[in-house]
């Protein structure tokens, strides 16, 4: 198979991406596509934000209830309570006593922030640098 893959390099040369033959992707469709439906990161919940967490419920005063609801407004993805999710879609990265939460979407990456204030919850996201049209 002649010219079945190109590489596509930067200005330094480094790889950026790969493109494939109408050919050799048929033969390799089968394998790649499986991996798009994989979370892109193996991330795993670590404790201290855990910890964070348990305070800033032990410290609760709002004027609402907590809602473990989390919904990435990029991919649309969303659980009722990111705590028993068994997908883990939404890590939680920061808690702190201020009321900040700050959730990673294993699915496309975005960041996702629940700030609560007193009398309200607003949230806000940033999506990763590779949707972002230069
Ligand atoms: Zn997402």
């Amino acid at each position: 198979m002649k010219k079945a893959i190109l590489y596509l390099v930067d200005e330094a040369g480094v790889i950026q991406g790969v493109q494939l033959s109408a050919e050799l992707w048929k033969k390799a469709e089968k394998v790649v596509l499986p991996l798009l439906e994989e979370p892109e990161s193996q991330e795993l919940q670590r404790e201290g934000p855990l910890k964070d967490f348990q305070t800033l419920m032990e410290y609760w005063d709002f004027t609402y209830p907590y809602s473990p609801r989390v919904r990435c407004p990029h991919c649309g993805a969303s659980c009722e309570d990111w705590r028993t999710d068994e997908k883990h879609t939404f890590i939680l990265n920061t808690a702190n006593l201020g009321g900040l939460l700050v959730f990673h979407c294993t699915r496309c990456g975005t960041t996702i922030r629940h700030k609560h204030f007193k009398d309200h919850m607003s949230i806000e996201h940033t999506i990763p640098a590779k949707y972002k049209k230069s």
